[in-house]
This record gives structure tokens, sequence and C-alpha cells, in this order.
């Protein structure tokens, strides 16, 4: 019953202008659809869950989140195809070996919804390709030879749009040759269809641990009861959940949207872990905050929020740099005697060299 709630919700999915008709669409709206044509631009897809969340007004944070502007056709200098350098870290078929203990798995390239900042653009939304079991064992292979990797992240597109079969047999091929390797679960899915978060969905996970869920919410309004209770099944059946904000114009760019949306995942016991400044995904640059208002935000944020609800807030660096927090530096200086330091009202402060 519970099961195809989400299935039933993913057919009825909207993939073109004509299922916008509740919404007045933009001039800009509209000239995304009119242009149309090209096949390797990450297409319009969204379920009618998510797009319920939208209010029909042109500034609306969810709204943005999901349908196109026709400034996606506009290519920035500094835009990649490959922002994070990706393809150059990938040992076997779909598996991304960047950090020296933790591998990524790119297990499907659909997802329940395009998120119109998604970095993985031209990897994401080219719809039915999932991980085959002949590439999962390659996949074993490389897990039972390289004891370095300690973590597994299973991301995409989405993993949750895989069905339980698919998703319980990639598990446990995993298991099979690490049995205690963490699994790191990255998916939208809490967001922008909890309904798949069913009991059975939950008992797979939590047969299959030690697993983590990182999710993405990027405003507030998206943590409907939904989604509380979503996470509430995963956290209460031992599946830690941790949040991971993309930084976006328009939707969460100041002080009060991103406080009210970190203090609320507290409440609902998930852990704000990054914010992510925009990648330099190819036709986003309208989505894209300066480094410097991100920074003056965290700064800001740091004198208000608890450290429970402030996430690092990093940058992929283009071209395989990884990842790079840009924390505020509190140091000040040092001599033969002392450290010095700033405290978070401004007040210098020194600790001694031997203590
Ligand atoms: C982000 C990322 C990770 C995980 O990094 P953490 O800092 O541990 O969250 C691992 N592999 C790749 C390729 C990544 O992009």
């Amino acid at each position: 019953m519970a099961d195809s709630e989400w299935s039933e919700l993913l057919k009825k999915s909207w993939r073109s202008a004509s299922d916008l008709a509740n919404f007045t669409l933009t001039e800009g709206e509209r000239a995304f659809f009119a242009q149309g044509g090209e096949e390797d631009r990450l297409q319009f897809l969204v379920n009618p869950y998510y797009a319920s969340l939208a209010e029909d007004t042109p500034e609306d944070p969810i709204r943005r989140q999901f349908i196109p502007l026709v400034d996606e056709y506009t290519i920035g200098e500094c835009e990649l195809t490959d922002p994070l350098g990706e393809t150059s870290f990938s040992p076997v078929p779909r598996l991304i070996h960047r950090y020296r203990d933790r591998v990524l798995l790119l297990v499907t390239d659909s997802c329940a919804m395009y998120c119109r900042h998604c970095f993985r653009r031209s990897f994401a939304g080219h719809e039915g390709s999932t991980v085959s079991p002949q590439e999962m064992k390659q996949v074993a292979a490389y897990l039972a030879e390289h004891r370095e990797v300690n973590e597994i992240l299973l991301s995409g597109g989405d993993p949750l749009t895989c069905n339980d079969a698919k998703l319980e047999a990639i598990l446990k091929t995993i298991r099979e040759v690490r049995p205690h390797m963490a699994i790191r679960l990255a998916t939208r899915i809490p967001v922008v269809l909890p309904q798949r978060i069913t009991p059975r969905l939950v008992e797979i996970l939590q047969k299959n641990g030690p697993l983590w869920v990182v999710t993405q919410f990027n405003h507030r309004r998206e943590l409907t009861a939904k989604s509380e209770e979503a996470a509430a099944r995963l956290i209460d059946r031992g599946i830690p959940v941790l949040n991971q904000s993309v930084l976006l114009r328009g939707v969460n760019d100041s002080v009060p949207a991103l406080e009210e949306l970190f203090q609320a995942l507290v409440r609902l016991r998930i852990k704000p872990y990054y914010l992510f400044q925009g990648d330099l995904a190819a036709g986003t640059s309208h989505l894209r905050v300066p480094l410097e208002k991100g920074r003056e935000i965290m700064k800001e944020l740091r004198t208000r929020i608890s450290g429970l609800a402030l996430p690092v807030y990093a940058v992929d660096m283009p071209g395989g740099g990884g990842k790079i927090p840009l924390t505020e530096d509190y140091a000040v200086g040092e001599d033969e005697k002392n450290y010095y330091f700033r405290n978070i009202e401004g007040e210098e402060y020194a600790y001694p060299r031997e203590s």
C-alpha cells in the first residue's frame, strides 16, 4: 500500500511546460521551454508532491529549484561540464576515488526531480541507467582490494529512486566484501519524495548498516510533516541523518533563511553538515551566490546559532581540487609566549604555548 504511493507519485511526474498549467510562467521560464531541442541539457522533471510545496510567485524558493529559467542556456566563462573534475578520479566505471579513505558510487542517473542547480547535470537525468550487476562486481573487486577505503558514498542521481530489490542487491554486494564498512547514502528523497521512506525500505537500510543518510534541505518550507515523518523513521531505527545545503541565490542566500532552516533541522534531529558554495556547473550562474557573501552570512550565523546547528561552509574546487572548508580565521598572531585569537565578540585572548 505505502509502497505504491511513491511509485504512483513518480509515475505522475511533470515533464513539460503543459504540466505547469497551475503556474503563471514568467517570460524567462517560458523561454526555457521554447528553446528546447538540446538533448544534453538537464531536462525538466518534478513530481507532484514537491511541486505542491511551491507557491505561484516567481521568487518562490521552492519553484526556483525545479522550474528552469532560460538563463540555463547561458554558459559562464568559468563554468565547466565536469565542475569537480570527477572523471579523472574514476578507477572503475561509476566509481570516483578522490579521497584516500572513501569512494563514491554513481548508483543511477535517475532522480525524483531535477534540481536546477545540479552540478552533475551532464550525468543526471539521462534516464534508465542504473549500476548493473556486472558493474557491481567490479566495484566489489575494487573494495576487496583497496582496504584503505573505509566508507562508500552511494550517490547519483538519487539512489533511492531504485526499487527495494535493486537497492538491497547493491547493499548486499558491498556487505559481502566489506561487512563493516560505513555506507553513506546521498539522497534528496527525504526532501523531494518522502513517501519513498517506507518501513520496508528502512528495514533494508538498517539490516545493511552501519549506514548514514545525507540529504539536502535547502529551505525551511521543504520541512513538511511528511519529510519530518521520513526523517524520524530513519533516525528512530538508528540511521543518522545529516544535511548538505547548497547556497542558492533567491532560495536561501540570507541570514534569516539559513538560520530558520538550520534550527528547524536540529529540532528534527538532522545535523547540518555542509553548506556548499555553488559549483561551477554550466548554466547555473543565475543561482550562484558570490563567495564573499557566503562568508559574511556564515560569520553572522556563527554569532546567532549553536555549533550543532552550524554547518561547515565549503567549496569544491574546479579541476579536481576537492573540498575546501571556507572557515573564518580566528588566529590573530603569536609570540614566544602565546598564541592570540579573536573570540565571538571580536575580543582578543591569549593561549600559552607551553601549558
Ligand atoms: C564530497 C565527496 C566525498 C565526501 O567528502 P566528505 O568531506 O567526507 O563529506 C567523497 N568523495 C567525493 C568524490 C566527494 O565529492
